[in-house]
């Protein structure tokens, strides 16, 4: 029986969201120029208008500029894609980040990727996926780079681990099975047509939860002594009616097996926009040099 280790990733965030206000005062003593953040939210849902508030929050913490766009639930596609091309041409906007998910009758994918590569923050871009993919520098997604420091951090070279990813989305799944990749590790990427997951999951250095189903993930799929990275933020109902937050691996079984685990909330949830600060403070240096 190991003990669990958990991996604090308020605390990391915390404090790279003040390495990051502290290289924004830098870069603005350096060059006059303040990294600024265009966020686009249309409609009102209420989950998208707390992260939406909070990134605002945060943006300004960081010394940097936040510029809220709220739109309307009913605005077209041709009204949201000219806001982006304007936004695309503004010199103090350096990053641009459109809230998901949009209304139905607009298509996200056509819409990220009218977004300027140079200011694509989420990283959602074919562009910045490809260079990810093939190794040049890139906008990375906020959430797997979030992760991948915080394994860094718990276990310092990923090099030669065995990795694996469940959840092979777009926005988490496979972006970090590419930043594993570039760590060296040797990564299996599951999903939902894997054969016998809970083996594949038991040779896992490194196992990643990215699957959006509660606890799904059991105590006896993890490897002794392996670091158990839960991305998974599900809400679930209680039989007295009370709502708890539980991620994709079934953390209590969890103790005493895994070396170190990231607890919901808590874990990675916190980095994902301590990372979205970093890559907006990258996205302004890269235009200014460029
Ligand atoms: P998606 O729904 O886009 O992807 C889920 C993935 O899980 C798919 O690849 C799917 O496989 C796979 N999957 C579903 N069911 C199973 C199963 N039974 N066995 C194995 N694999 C399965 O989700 P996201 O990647 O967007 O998000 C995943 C989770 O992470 C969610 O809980 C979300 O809330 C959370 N999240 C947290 C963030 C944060 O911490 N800030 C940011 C983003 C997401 P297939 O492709 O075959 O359908």
């Amino acid at each position: 029986m190991v003990e669990t280790r958990i991996i604090d990733g308020k605390a990391f965030a915390e404090n790279l969201r003040k390495r990051v206000a502290s290289d924004v005062t830098a870069f603005h003593a350096a060059t006059g120029v303040t990294p600024g953040l265009a966020v686009v939210l249309v409609g009102e849902d209420p989950a998208s208008s707390v992260y939406v508030r909070n990134k605002g929050k945060q943006t300004v913490e960081a010394g940097m500029a936040s510029i809220e766009h709220k739109l309307p639930a009913t605005t077209s596609q041709a009204e949201l894609l000219a806001l982006i091309a304007t936004l695309n041409t503004e010199k103090e906007v350096h990053g641009i980040l459109v809230q998901l998910p949009l209304p139905a009758h607009i298509d996200a994918q056509a819409v990220l990727s009218t977004i300027d590569p140079a200011k694509d923050v989420d990283g959602f871009h074919v562009v910045n996926a490809g260079r990810l993919t093939v190794g040049l520098d890139a906008l990375v997604p906020c959430t797997p780079l979030g992760c991948v420091m915080l394994l860094k951090d718990q276990l310092g070279s990923l090099a030669g681990l065995e990795a694996v990813v469940v959840g092979r989305s777009n926005i988490v799944g496979k972006p970090l099975a590419q930043l594993l990749l570039r760590e060296d590790c040797t990564v299996t990427v599951a999903h939902s047509r894997t054969r016998d997951l809970p083996e594949v999951c038991r040779r896992a250095d490194i196992l990643i939860g990215a699957v959006g189903r509660p606890e799904m993930i059991r105590g006896d799929w993890i490897k002794p002594g392996a670091t158990v990275i839960d991305v998974g933020i599900n809400r679930v109902t209680l039989a007295d009616g009370k709502h708890r937050l539980v991620g994709d691996v079934a953390f209590e079984e969890a103790q005493g097996i895994a070396g170190a685990i990231t607890p919901v909330p808590g874990g990675v949830g916190p980095m994902t926009i301590a990372c979205l600060l970093a890559n907006t403070l990258t996205a302004a240096k890269r235009q200014v040099e460029a």
